[in-house]
């Protein structure tokens, strides 16, 4: 069987303990490869390489730097159908969406990073005439980052592209879930040419090789993105060391429509916001809040459609839900359907796992679930679920459709619906969440600080804010 190795200064290893752990194929719910099941000596060799690289790549021209990772970035353009067939089987999510998100967001993180930075500048501040403030931005060392299952590539990169465009040399570790695209990641950075010791990935289970990475004494910066419980640990590891910290964590991201809304747009998106990927996304709008004169056509039009969506074989082209990530997973979502129904939820569409037949007949498959009359105050309402499962709640005013909005302790994206110009200013301004969406979903722009409030995470990833946090800020005062 496949063993998934880690990427050690330039070179595939084994774990020193010799040890792996079952890569389970959520939609046939086999084992299909083994994963390295690293511990706190692969770490520290990872460490050590990192180390030693950071010299040197700190130090070699933007240029050089920016070349190498534009280069990985077509790489994975041109494996492009391998990587997504790759994604599919390990995370369970439909190969199209793969081929057509997943991986092209991937190449595009790593060659965004790679002109930006180019681009990147620091500071200069003339202090009145007296005085010359200048910044000096220098990569802060050696980062960890660790990244999710639900979009495998495209977080592992969505982290490592700016460490390594600013100059970090990096410790990675991927989910033990999902890590198969991130070996076939370590390979083509060898193919590149990445020097060796720049990029380490070390594989293996969060509490052992991540909390290792974590309470490092030699990683400066730590990004992280996942559970909000997770991140709470990391938090309290490395806080107090003053490690930097990035944390982009969960979400219970509601969806507001206004009944002045372009009906056709809202809902079709609506569907896509609640349901794709299975509803592992941490963007996707699992709480909709409804206008009430628009409510009964809303909730029929989007449980018609919540019905119509093809759940099955992540290998189909036409499948538009796939298996949810693991069996633990699978049996969360559903404890939380069950959970919906004991607070008084009725349930319109779905509610039940589904068994297919053939390939797929042991697999981890959830009908997408749609659920009406609860409160918001509600577990259901509250607790990320991070599955196809989604509440709809109706609301009478503006003002009650954004308390309702603000009404968790989380606070990731929020997505609205209307056509009326400056309620959509006015509603944005008021929403405590770290993206808004307006008359659209999940469209992105690399330059804008991406992350989220409250328990949703601190730091802001994305452009010139990414690329700063892997940089250690130094201030010259020249007195003219
Ligand atoms: P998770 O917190 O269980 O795991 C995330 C990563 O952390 C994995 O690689 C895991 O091995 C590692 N890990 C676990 N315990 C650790 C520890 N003690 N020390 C160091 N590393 C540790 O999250 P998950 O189940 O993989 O992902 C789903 C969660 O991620 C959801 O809550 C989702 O909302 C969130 N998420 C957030 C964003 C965002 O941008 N805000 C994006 C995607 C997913």
């Amino acid at each position: 069987m496949q063993k998934i190795l880690n990427y050690i200064n330039g070179e595939l290893v084994a774990p020193l303990s010799g040890q792996y752990i079952d890569n389970i194929n959520p939609a046939e719910g086999k084992v299909y490869s083994l994963i390295a099941d690293s511990d706190s000596l692969d770490v520290a060799n990872a460490v050590a390489a990192a180390t030693q690289a950071f010299p040197e790549w700190s130090t070699i021209k933007v240029e050089k730097r920016s070349e190498i990772l534009h280069r990985i970035s077509e790489l994975i353009n041109r494996d492009l159908d391998k990587l997504a067939l790759a994604e599919s089987i390990d995370q369970g999510k439909p190969v199209k969406l793969a081929r057509v998100v997943d991986i092209p967001r991937a190449a595009a993180n790593m060659s965004f990073f790679a002109s930006a930075a180019i681009h990147f500048a620091s500071e200069a501040h003339i202090t009145d005439v007296e005085a010359v403030n200048y910044t000096i931005r220098n990569p802060i060392g050696v980062a960890g980052c660790i990244s999710p299952w639900n979009l495998p590539l495209y977080l592992f990169t969505w982290k490592i592209a700016p460490a390594l465009a600013a100059g970090c040399t990096v410790v990675a570790k991927p989910s033990e879930l999902t890590p198969m695209t991130a070996f076939l990641f370590s390979q083509l950075c060898m193919e590149a040419g990445l020097p060796k010791g720049v990029l380490n990935i070390v594989h293996g289970l969060g509490p052992k090789a991540g909390q290792a990475i974590i309470e490092h004494p030699d990683i400066a910066a730590i990004s992280f993105t996942g559970g909000t419980v997770t991140g709470k640990k990391i938090a309290a590891t490395a806080a107090p060391m003053f490690k930097k910290l990035s944390l982009e964590l969960g979400g219970k991201n509601p969806n507001i429509i206004f009944a002045d809304c372009d009906f056709e747009q809202a809902v079709n998106t609506s569907i896509h916001s609640s349901f794709s990927n299975q509803g592992e996304i941490c963007l996707c709008g699992s709480r909709i809040l409804v206008e009430r004169s628009l409510y009964e056509k809303f909730t029929d039009e989007f449980v018609k459609r919540a019905n119509a969506l093809i759940v099955g074989d992540p290998l189909e082209e036409n499948t538009k839900v796939g298996a949810m990530n693991s069996e633990a997973h699978m049996n969360k979502v559903l404890s939380y359907i069950e959970l919906a129904k004991s607070e008084g939820g009725k349930i319109l569409a779905g509610g039940n796992r589904i068994k297919m037949e053939g390939r797929c007949k042991d697999g981890y498959f959830i009908e997408p679930t749609v659920i009406t009359g609860l409160n918001s105050t509600c577990r259901t309402n509250q607790e990320e679920i991070f599955g196809p499962v989604v509440t709809i709640m109706p609301f009478d005013k503006e003002e009650e459709a954004i308390a309702l909005a603000n009404s968790t302790a989380y606070g990731l994206s929020a997505t609205l619906w209307t056509e009326n110009l400056k309620r959509a200013h006015r509603v944005s301004a008021q929403l405590k969440s770290g993206i808004i969406w307006v008359n659209c979903w999940l469209f992105r722009d690399l330059r804008t600080p991406f992350g989220g409030m409250k328990q949703s995470g601190v730091g802001r990833e994305g452009g010139w804010e990414a690329l700063r946090f892997f940089t250690e800020a130094k201030n010259v005062c020249v007195k003219l």
